[in-house]
């Protein structure tokens, strides 16, 4: 597996497909895990060159210490890339995504407020330029984004509309470990003790649909299970609409490991 951490690199490394054929992108921060890897195998059922980016995003993090503690293992990540169909990775330095003088920015307002916009003031600013410039890097055709991150994909979705980007959106579901809880490169910072408790978010979000499929309030429905542990500090638990999908969802700090969640409620009509 080829490993390229510069846009000249990407560019000499990346075959061009032929007319007919699509070049998918999968964006990640790393640490892959069979969230990531279903993405990648969706790409790689439909597109004839796969490139997945590994770039922990500096401009996306408000707590300095959350993104030095975020994890990385690149090696790692290129072999299970591979093994699930991706043709290259492209690592980025932070000098080739941010150069000296950097000063431009993309803000999808609306979107971008409520939620994770507000919990964390600039997140979505970074997550949108920095996927908006490697889409311009990368140009696939097709890019391949969670569920699981319901609010960003609607702010990548916004983005693409409103300015016009020459490609599609697919959305992968949630992979889930097998108590429920969504896989998350954060998962593996939690210790034993407090991954156990983290399968109640995804308990309480089951709590909330059957709650609203039952006429009654989902929020408080979920609420109600992660007050059952005074060791969850909820953030929110909120509706919103992603993709004409009502959906529920969650945000929650374990110790000190913050985890985001979703469920669908009801799907379009
Ligand atoms: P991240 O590396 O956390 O920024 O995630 C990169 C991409 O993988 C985003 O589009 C996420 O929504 C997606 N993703 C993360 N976790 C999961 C999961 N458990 N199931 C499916 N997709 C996921």
């Amino acid at each position: 597996m080829r490993i390229v951490d510069s846009a000249p690199a990407l560019a000499e490394a990346l075959e061009r497909p032929r007319s007919g054929t699509a070049i998918g992108l999968v964006p990640t921060m790393g640490s892959l895990h069979d969230g990531h890897l279903s993405l990648i195998r969706m790409a790689a059922a439909e597109c004839s060159n796969v490139v997945a980016s590994v770039f922990v995003n500096p401009t996306q993090f408000g707590e300095a210490q959350d993104i030095d503690r975020y994890p990385r293992q690149l090696d790692r990540d290129a072999d299970l890339a591979a093994t699930a169909g991706a043709d290259l990775i492209f690592a980025p330095t932070v000098d080739c995504m941010y150069p000296d003088g950097f000063e431009t920015w993309v803000e999808v307002t609306d979107t971008g407020r409520g939620l994770e916009g507000d919990a964390r003031p600039g997140h979505f600013r970074g997550v949108a330029t920095v996927c908006l410039k490697l889409f311009n890097i990368v140009a696939p055709d097709i890019v391949y984004f969670g569920w699981k991150d319901a609010q960003q994909t609607a702010v990548i979705h916004r983005m693409i509309r409103d300015l016009d980007l020459a490609l599609t959106l697919r959305l992968g579901a949630t992979v889930r470990e097998p108590d429920g809880l969504a896989m998350s490169s954060r998962n593996t910072q939690l210790s034993t003790e407090e991954r156990e408790r983290a399968s109640l978010l995804p308990r309480a979000l089951t709590a909330g649909v059957a709650a609203y499929t039952a006429g009654d309030d989902p929020s408080d429905a979920a609420l109600a299970v992660l007050a059952t542990d005074n060791g969850i500090e909820v953030d929110y638990v909120q509706q919103m609409t992603a993709h004409d999908h009502r959906l529920l969802c969650a945000a929650v700090r374990i110790g000190t490991t913050r985890l985001i969640d979703n469920v669908i409620l009801e799907e379009p009509a």
